[in-house]
């Protein structure tokens, strides 16, 4: 087992994030726990202030590095490079503590969620794709003296995505099962190191769109491998996880139970199905969890042991082009 990060830096991220993320609701969905044969439960990271959990990492980094800047001298300002949900967390955290941010995305980033960046007053740097988002941020970071706010592959990051597995425990203790969106790891990481800290036998699992799952060929190959980039309807979990990946392929090779992949028709219908049963606009990113629900994929991935009776699925965002969104869903809004 890695000791990269324990069960304490989750309970300190807790602490410094309180105020800043929400504490969201777990709500049971009978209308997949009838789909499932077990007891589905919904953790809802939709409802934090800027739409998705990436604010739990962003504001663990952000705070403590201005917890910090005391002794080490003031924050010059901070730099990522995000499919959308990671440069808005960003942005919204560094207004709230006073820090200058530039945020670097690629052309594929959505509309809605560039201009809630440029809300919350933060600069936007537009490349062409996700990698070079990310070339252009670390050369930002070395030539302004900018921190670098990863949006997986960071200690702090992990444990302030972790804080959604505490929660969880608080609330269904008795938890089997938990299904997650995987993109970089950073979720993945910091939920599975809190969970099986306190619960033992309980099984993670990773979901990843079929067009570039960068993770799953990563994890086939056994060690960090580059896709080119598909457009998908997860326009969230879009990006690589990094040839020199620190931590988090390694945590998630160590604490992932499964791995599976849901196509896009999958997605589309799990969007459609979470507005029509739950009222939620969710968006393609989140669904990818449901969808492996809906699509029964949940019993392979979780290996030959007994089925799991109480599931938890992270419902990681809701920020969406509604157009696109509703155009998606169309085919799937009737039962
Ligand atoms: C970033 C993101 C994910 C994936 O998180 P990773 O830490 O990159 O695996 C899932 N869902 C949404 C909505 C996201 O923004």
């Amino acid at each position: 087992m890695t000791t990269a990060i324990t069960l304490a830096d989750i309970h300190a991220a807790r602490r410094r994030i309180a105020g800043v993320a929400a504490r969201t609701p777990l709500i049971p969905s009978p209308a997949l726990s009838r789909v499932a044969g077990a007891q589905v439960y919904l953790k809802l990271e939709n409802l934090q202030p800027t739409g998705a959990f990436k604010i739990r990492g962003a504001a663990n980094k952000i705070a403590r590095l201005v917890e910090e800047s005391g002794t080490a001298g003031p924050v010059a300002g901070v730099t990522t490079f995000s499919t959308g949900n990671h440069g808005r967390a960003v942005a919204h955290v560094a207004r709230r503590f006073g820090v200058r941010a530039v945020i670097c995305v690629s052309r594929g980033v959505p509309a809605v969620k560039l201009q809630a960046i440029r809300d919350l007053g933060a600069a936007i740097d537009v490349s062409p794709t996700q990698d070079e988002a990310e070339a252009r941020c670390r050369r930002l970071a070395e030539e302004q003296g900018l921190v670098l706010v990863h949006p997986f592959d960071d200690l702090d990051v992990i444990a302030g995505q972790g804080t959604i597995g505490l929660e969880l425990l608080e609330d269904l203790p008795e938890v089997d099962a938990i299904v997650m969106p995987l993109s970089g790891g950073g979720l993945l990481s910091g939920v599975a190191v809190a969970l099986k800290a306190l619960r033992p036998g309980v099984r993670v699992i990773g979901v990843s769109m079929e067009r570039a799952p960068v993770m799953y060929h990563s994890l086939r190959a056994g060690r960090p491998v580059t896709l080119p980039e598909e457009p998908t309807l997860a326009d969230s979990l879009v990006g690589g996880i990094g040839l020199d990946n620190r931590y988090t392929f390694r945590l998630v090779r160590e604490l992932a139970d499964g791995v599976v992949l849901v196509s896009e028709e999958a997605i589309a219908r799990a969007m459609a199905f979470m507005l029509r049963e739950h009222g939620l606009l969710i968006e393609g990113g989140a669904a990818t969890a449901v969808a492996a629900l809906l699509e029964g994929k949940l019993e392979a991935a979780a290996g030959s042991s007994a089925a799991p009776r109480r599931i938890a699925v992270v419902v990681t965002g809701r920020n969406v082009d509604v157009g696109r969104a509703l155009a998606a869903m169309e085919p799937y809004l009737e039962p």
